[in-house]
């Protein structure tokens, strides 16, 4: 449909050749894209280091309750005792003095 309109307006022997151009623009746009998004997933791994510790907001993270108050917090932010795990200090010093 859109080639009918170009083939008005310009002469339609230069046709294929504006066709084999657009298509060559949308696949060079594609390709841009794609690296792009690549590039993005890229800094933002970067950013962080690797997901190999546990405090990355992105990775999946073991929840405890403190075994006092009951309140859950990452295992990596708990405090453990001997068999269970504290929210802070204080609550493990109160139950295992
Ligand atoms: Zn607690």
């Amino acid at each position: 449909m859109w080639a009918r309109a170009l083939c008005l307006k310009y002469s339609c022997s230069e046709l294929p050749d504006m066709k084999y151009a657009i298509v060559f623009l949308v696949i060079l746009l594609g390709v841009w894209l794609w690296r792009k998004n690549r590039a993005d997933d890229r800094n933002e791994a970067g950013a962080q280091p690797k997901p190999k510790s546990a405090t990355t907001s992105t990775a999946p993270q073991v929840m405890v309750s403190c075994a006092l108050c009951g309140v859950h917090l990452p295992k990596s932010e708990a405090f453990s005792g001997k068999a269970k795990h504290y929210c802070s200090l204080a609550h493990r010093q109160q139950r295992e003095p």
